[in-house]
C-alpha cells in the first residue's frame, strides 16, 4: 500500500506516474494520444490500458488513482471515463482505494503551481484555459474539443491551414506557401491526394494538430497566410485567457501564470504575445515556468487525498 498512481491523459501523448507515500518515483510509462471524444472511447482504453500494463513494477494495489484526462468536459465525461478508468485498471491488475478524474486542465494547473492559486491556458492538440482563485474557487473556458472547440489549439491550426490549401487549390483565395508545405508534410503529391487522406482511416485529430509547426515555421518566415492563421489562434488564446480573469476577478492577486502545452512551448512568438495580452489585462500577472509536469499535478492530488501530503488552498 501506500502508493500513489497519476495518469495523465492529454490529446496529444499520456504517461503514468507510480509514486511512494514519500515522493519515490516506483514506476513511469508513456502512450499515445488518450482523448476518447478524438480517437473513441475503444482505442481510448486500449491506450490506456497498454499505459498501464506497460508500468514497470506494477502494483497489485495502489491507495489513490489520479486520472487527469482531456475529454472530461461534461456529466456523461465523467460517466464515460469512470468505467474507462475502472475497466483500464481491472484489466492492468490495479487494485485502488481511492479514484479521482479531474479534466487535464485542471491537473495541469495544480502542478504548475505546486497546488495553489494561477491561471493557465494550454494550447497543445486541444485548447483550455483554467483558474483557480485564492478562496478555492475554479473556473475553466473553453476546451469544449475539435468538433465546435479548442480555438487557438493545434487542431484549429491545422484545419484552418487545411481550408484555405483547399481554396487557394481552386483559385477563391491568394496563393500563399501553405499548401506546398502540407503535401510536403503529408509526403503527398497533390491536393487530390489530401482530400482522400481526410477521409480516410488514416485522418485523425491529432495529426491534423501537428500541421502546426510547420504553418509556425512560414509565419516566421513571413508567410502572409500562416500569420493570419497564428495571429487568429493568439486573439482566440488571449480571450480565452481573458475570459477566466474576468469571472474569478483574479486582477487584484499575485497571479502565478502558466503557459502549456505543445502549441505554445514551440511557439515563442505566440507564447510571449499571449503574455503580452494577459499581462494588459492583469498587470499582476507573473509569467512562472510550471513548478511541476502534469503528471505531478495529479500526483499531488492523490497524495492529498490519501492523506500523504498537505497542500496549500
Ligand atoms: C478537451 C478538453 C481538454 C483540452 C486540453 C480539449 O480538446 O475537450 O477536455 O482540457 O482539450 O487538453
Amino acid at each position: 500500500g501506500g502508493t500513489v498512481l497519476a495518469i495523465d491523459a492529454g490529446g496529444t501523448s499520456c504517461r503514468a506516474l507510480l509514486c511512494s507515500q514519500s515522493g519515490e518515483v516506483l514506476g513511469y510509462a508513456q502512450g499515445g494520444p488518450a482523448n476518447y471524444h478524438s480517437i473513441g472511447e475503444g482505442q481510448a482504453r486500449k491506450v490506456i490500458t497498454k499505459l498501464l500494463q506497460s508500468l514497470p513494477c506494477r502494483p497489485s494495489s495502489v491507495e489513490c488513482a489520479v486520472f487527469g484526462l482531456a475529454g472530461l468536459d461534461t456529466r456523461k465525461d465523467r460517466e464515460v471515463l469512470t468505467a474507462v478508468a475502472v475497466d483500464t485498471l481491472r484489466a492492468a491488475a490495479i487494485q485502488t482505494d481511492q479514484l479521482l478524474l479531474e479534466n487535464d486542465g485542471m491537473v495541469t494547473l495544480i502542478g504548475a503551481t505546486g497546488g495553489s492559486d494561477g491561471l493557465l491556458i494550454i494550447a497543445g492538440t486541444g485548447s483550455i484555459a483554467c483558474g483557480v482563485a485564492l478562496d478555492g474557487r475554479r473556473v475553466r473556458v473553453g476546451g469544449w474539443g475539435s468538433r465546435a472547440g479548442d480555438e487557438g489549439s493545434g487542431y484549429c491550426i491545422g484545419m484552418d491551414a487545411l481550408r484555405h490549401a483547399l481554396r487557394t487549390a481552386d483559385g477563391r483565395e491568394k496563393q500563399s506557401g501553405i499548401c506546398a508545405v502540407i503535401l510536403q508534410e503529408k509526403g503527398m503529391v497533390d491536393v487530390e491526394e489530401l482530400i482522400n487522406w481526410l477521409y480516410s482511416s488514416d485522418f485523425s485529430v491529432d495529426s491534423v494538430a501537428a500541421l502546426a509547426p510547420a504553418i509556425f515555421t512560414l509565419a516566421d518566415n513571413g508567410d502572409w497566410q500562416a500569420r493570419t492563421i497564428v495571429n487568429n489562434a493568439l486573439n482566440e488564446l488571449s480571450l480565452m485567457a481573458a475570459t477566466v480573469i474576468d469571472k474569478l476577478a483574479l486582477s487584484d492577486t499575485n497571479l502565478h501564470t502558466v503557459l502549456a502545452g505543445g502549441i505554445l512551448e514551440k511557439n515563442s512568438w505566440l507564447r510571449e504575445k499571449l503574455a503580452h495580452s494577459i499581462q494588459k489585462l492583469a498587470p499582476q500577472a507573473h509569467f512562472a515556468p510550471a513548478v511541476y509536469p502534469p503528471i505531478v499535478g495529479g500526483l499531488l492530488l492523490g497524495l492529498r487525498a490519501s492523506g500523504g501530503l498537505v497542500l496549500p488552498g
